[in-house]
């Protein structure tokens, strides 16, 4: 098959899965129909193409463009073939997401879907356990074995295909991501930051009613919902919020027509927020499944982010460069978005925060974003065992505990360690944006001040500079050409630090 025929077909194939997926995860669907859809691109997902995309890439010279286009050609070729032998696992998991609820002691019947808003929401601390004690029940006779099965086959069947020696030396040759360093960065971040968490954690498990010893993940959802801010984040008018914000900064928050905001309670609707590209850049769908207050504003920031990014992508450019690559890019830029929540000009401009608030709304932003930070390094450190296939699986739960626990003083339970989990080292991508984003809002900084975001001419140099490059690059090299800065925890680590001294 000759390259133009693969990656008309390839595209096809990507627009069909990420239309049923949207469909099934928004909720206007109750099933997936991810099976057929594999059947119907068998030809593209053959022994042969799977040859000639490790071929193109061996034969590609070193640092070419060839060489960039062909890595993320196989490791698209890679994740779809696993993806066709997951499809029947992960149509499984959608109808159960639909169908399940939780029984809570009380006698109470929750919608699997909305355990997680309803947790965030409870200002009780007995009631929240009660219902996450109900959660954990239905994750671990239903949705953790069906994870810890999928997770199974899918390390089997990356390892299978013999391009590297197990499954994370595979990840490192497809991704370009070395796991060992940036897993060296993370255990520097957590020990650099371990007596500033410790000191702002004792403060405000004190202030929530909580004792540090007893404090669960639970909690934590409370906690971070900060629902004592709501009055100042109304959800009738966030929409008219960020267009205006956006507008300010010279964008057009649906890219003239391209995004499509879906952004209202339907059962069914997974709670956590995402973005989906259905045709890039011209139709994308920002969902988002409202909690209430900051935290929907915030979600609100990061997947536009995304979707501008993925609706202001250079349409003459070649599918590699629109659809895959390395997530960390499009990663950071929602972060540079969800940020603004960092930033008291931001706050007391589009927000109901006056000065004094504003300042006490940041120094929480700083705890949120420490705590975010070290939980996703932590989440790393555990992935690379479990994908390392040097433990036992029986053994993985509670070393997710202990791990997890430990870099973020609460406590997580056994049941999850297979649901907390996004597949193929997502988290490296959320960590290099945390790193990529630190450094683009620097050097934003630089070009048009500290209210780049309502300079109309940073809008449009982000559109040309920055989304219109798809994921053509690394966040590395985004980070290189973009602000002339090594991409590092550094930068990260002093804003936190800026952030609780507010
Ligand atoms: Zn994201």
């Amino acid at each position: 098959m000759n390259l133009e025929r693969l990656r008309a077909r390839a595209q096809s194939f990507t627009q069909d899965v990420a239309r049923e997926s949207y469909l099934a995860y928004s909720g206007l669907k109750p099933e997936a129909a991810l099976q057929t859809i594999y059947e119907r691109y068998a030809d593209i997902l053959s022994d042969d193409a799977l040859s000639e995309c490790i071929q193109r890439f061996r034969d590609a010279p070193h640092d070419s463009e060839d060489a960039r286009a062909a890595r993320m050609m196989l490791e698209w070729q890679v994740e779809s073939r696993v993806g066709r032998q997951l499809a029947a696992l992960d149509e499984r998991e959608v109808a159960l997401e639909h169908a399940g609820v939780i029984r809570v002691a009380d006698g109470r019947v929750i919608p699997y879907q909305r355990v997680a808003i309803d947790i965030a929401n409870s200002g009780d601390v007995t009631d929240r356990r009660a219902i996450d004690e109900a959660r954990a029940r239905t994750v671990e006779e239903s949705f953790a074995p069906l994870r810890l099965e999928r997770l199974q086959r899918e390390r089997d069947a990356v390892e299978s295909l013999g391009i590297a020696a197990g499954y994370n030396s595979t990840f490192e040759a497809l991704s370009g991501i070395s796991l060992t360093t940036l897993a060296a960065e993370c255990e520097t971040f957590l020990h650099d930051t371990e007596a500033m968490w410790n000191s702002v954690l004792d403060e405000r498990l004190r202030a929530f009613g909580v004792p540090r010893g007893e404090a669960t993940r639970a909690d934590s959802l409370a906690l971070f919902r900060l629902r004592e801010f709501d009055d100042a984040f109304p959800e009738t008018s966030m929409e008219s919020i960020i267009r205006r914000n956006c507008a300010e900064m010279g964008l057009d928050a649906n890219a003239t027509g391209r995004i499509t905001f879906d952004i209202g309670d339907r059962p069914g609707k997974r709670p956590r927020a995402f973005c989906s590209p259905v045709r890039i850049p011209d139709e994308v769908y920002l969902v988002l499944r409202p909690h209430g207050g900051q935290s929907d504003y915030g979600t609100f920031l990061h997947e536009l982010g995304h979707a501008l990014h993925f609706g202001n992508t250079r349409a003459d450019y070649p599918f590699e460069y629109r659809w895959l690559g390395d997530n960390s890019v499009t990663e950071s830029y929602a972060m540079l978005f969800d940020h603004r929540m960092q930033q008291r000009a931001w706050l007391q401009r589009y927000t109901g925060l006056d000065r004094n608030r504003a300042g006490a709304f940041l120094r929480l932003a700083g705890f949120e974003e420490l705590h975010f930070v070290r939980r996703y390094c932590a989440k790393l450190l555990y992935e690379i065992q479990v994908y390392s296939g040097a433990v036992d699986w029986n053994a993985l739960p509670d070393i997710y505990v202990e791990i997890l626990a430990a870099a973020t003083g609460f406590q997580y339970r056994p049941a999850d360690a297979f649901i907390d989990l996004d597949s193929r080292f997502y988290s490296t991508r959320y960590l290099r944006a945390w790193q990529l984003q630190a450094v683009l809002d620097e050097g934003l900084v630089d070009r048009f001040d500290d209210d780049w975001w309502r300079n109309p001419a940073a809008g449009p140099w982000i559109v040309s500079e920055l989304f219109a490059e798809g994921q053509r690059e690394s966040a590395s090299e985004v980070g290189l050409r973009a602000s002339g800065a090594r991409i590092s925890f550094a930068p990260l680590t002093r804003k936190i630090e800026s952030l609780l001294e507010s």
